[in-house]
């Protein structure tokens, strides 16, 4: 494997006395923070794919410390010369692109589809590749948000995604209810930022019976709390719910198994851990039980007419039996191409290794600040690795705003939330543990 290049390395890369030549992990903390960051780099085998990306760097050409690959994923290398591919396939063939011997824009999002099945523990046929995510939420709530007089409430988390909300009260007010009684945001408690899964079961043990569709976050967007989606589905299923979840912050990040997990619904967006660029289109996972159904409602259009026909134009809309089902349209081809860049990278590093080597990542940027910021810090995320993706929110108890500014100064891009909270999430794909380290050094230096 070939050393990392990037510059900021050399410097942590010094040779010290009482360095451990580990050839495993430390994963004591206190191992940990006296092992060189450098030394980390070393010892992981994914680093070499940070040179699969384009990484931002500032007007003087110095590079900047990404740490928004939570917001959006950087561009794979390879991106440009597919999306020039189908470029050239339609000067040079107009409509006969769509059946071109290499790539065919008729079956482009097939074999996509199915790549993106292996991230999010989902079979083939589960998934599909279809228009973005807020899109996907609303074909999903239509198919399978079926109020009745007794069971009508759907279910979030406190601090949801507002385009969640807002979907989701547009598709409360749309049947009729009033969303002041039928959506329940679940809060922490008292005192706390997070959720606790027992309290979730417990409210699901309380009211299933009233509750239509529990959706929460696979990853809350704010917290980075990640959530126990195979309890919670478990515990919505009990209760005779249907169990969906919005996977924007937890696709490409955390390893799913939402085929294993029973998970009824997902959807996803492709832009954030994903890497698909700006706008990419979305996942969507309809469990296998629900998928080759046809009597399920739903919104059509031809492209989830059975494939055989399709071109036959009837009248009569018959879907695919399979995720594919719910397409819409057919979708545009230069907008998936980067897409099958990024996906090559998680198929060639494997979402298990992936997922690895973030809790190491993330477990040592959380060390680090834990040693270094102390009081003045407060770490939102859970601390428990399970419980959280790569993304952690800072709470920054003092002058949280100048903090902030100074790490932008300083090269640094991560997210600011009003009114005190940084994100800051090391994506495993292409950040290195030195940028880490030097991550919180600039930011024990604000403080
Ligand atoms: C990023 C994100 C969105 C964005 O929705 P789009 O339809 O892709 O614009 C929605 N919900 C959640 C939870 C997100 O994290």
């Amino acid at each position: 494997m070939s050393a990392p290049s990037y510059n900021i390395t050399a410097s942590f890369r010094r040779p010290m006395p009482t360095i451990p030549t580990a050839s495993s992990f430390p994963t004591d903390p206190a191992a940990l923070l006296q092992t060189p960051p450098g030394l980390l780099d070393d010892l992981d085998p994914l680093a070499e794919y940070r040179a699969e990306f384009h990484l931002p760097r500032a007007e003087d050409g110095s590079p900047l410390l990404y740490f928004v690959g939570n917001s959006l994923g950087l561009q794979p290398r390879s991106a440009r010369a597919l999306v020039e591919e189908e470029m050239d396939a339609w000067a040079r063939l107009g409509v006969e692109g769509h059946f071109k011997k290499e790539h065919p824009w008729m079956s482009y999002h097939e074999a996509l589809s199915e790549q993106m099945a292996a991230v999010v523990g989902g079979l083939p046929d589960e998934v599909v590749i279809m228009n973005s995510l807020t899109v996907n939420l609303h074909l999903m709530l239509v198919s399978f948000f079926r109020p009745t007089a007794s069971r009508f409430k759907i279910v979030m988390e406190a601090q949801a995604f507002p385009s969640d909300r807002y979907a989701v009260v547009s598709q409360l007010e749309h049947h009729g209810l009033d969303p002041a009684e039928a959506l329940v945001m679940l809060p922490p408690r008292p005192g706390e930022v997070t959720l606790r899964t027992e309290d979730i079961v417990a409210y699901l043990d309380r009211e299933g019976a009233s509750v239509a569709v529990v959706l929460l976050g696979g990853v809350n967007y704010y917290t980075g709390q990640a959530f126990d989606l195979q309890k919670i589905t478990e515990a919505a299923h009990a209760k005779g719910c249907i169990a969906g979840f919005d996977c924007a912050h937890a696709a490409g990040n955390l390893a799913l198994q939402l085929h294993d997990w029973d998970v009824d619904f997902a959807v996803w967006c492709t832009y954030k851990y994903l890497n698909a660029g700006p706008g990419a289109l979305a996942g969507c996972f309809i469990h296998q039980r629900h998928a080759r159904r046809s009597d399920l409602p739903r919104f059509a259009g031809w492209w989830g007419h059975d494939k055989a026909t399709r071109f036959l134009m009837p009248d009569t809309f018959t879907p695919i039996s399979s995720a594919e089902g719910w397409q819409l349209s057919n979708p545009p081809i230069l907008s998936l191409a980067p897409l099958r860049a990024s996906l090559a990278l998680f198929a060639a590093a494997g979402m298990p290794a992936l997922r690895n080597k973030s809790k190491h990542l993330t477990g040592y940027l959380s060390a680090l600040i834990e040693d270094r910021a102390g009081e003045a810090v407060e770490i939102l995320t859970p601390s428990e690795p399970d419980q959280r993706g790569a993304q952690l929110s800072l709470r920054v108890r003092r002058d949280a705003r100048r903090v902030f500014e100074h790490l932008s100064k300083e090269g640094v891009l991560c997210d600011w939330r009003e009114p005190d909270a940084i994100r800051v999430a090391p994506a495993p794909l292409y950040n290195y543990f030195t940028e880490v380290y030097r991550f919180v050094e600039i930011l024990q230096a604000a403080l």
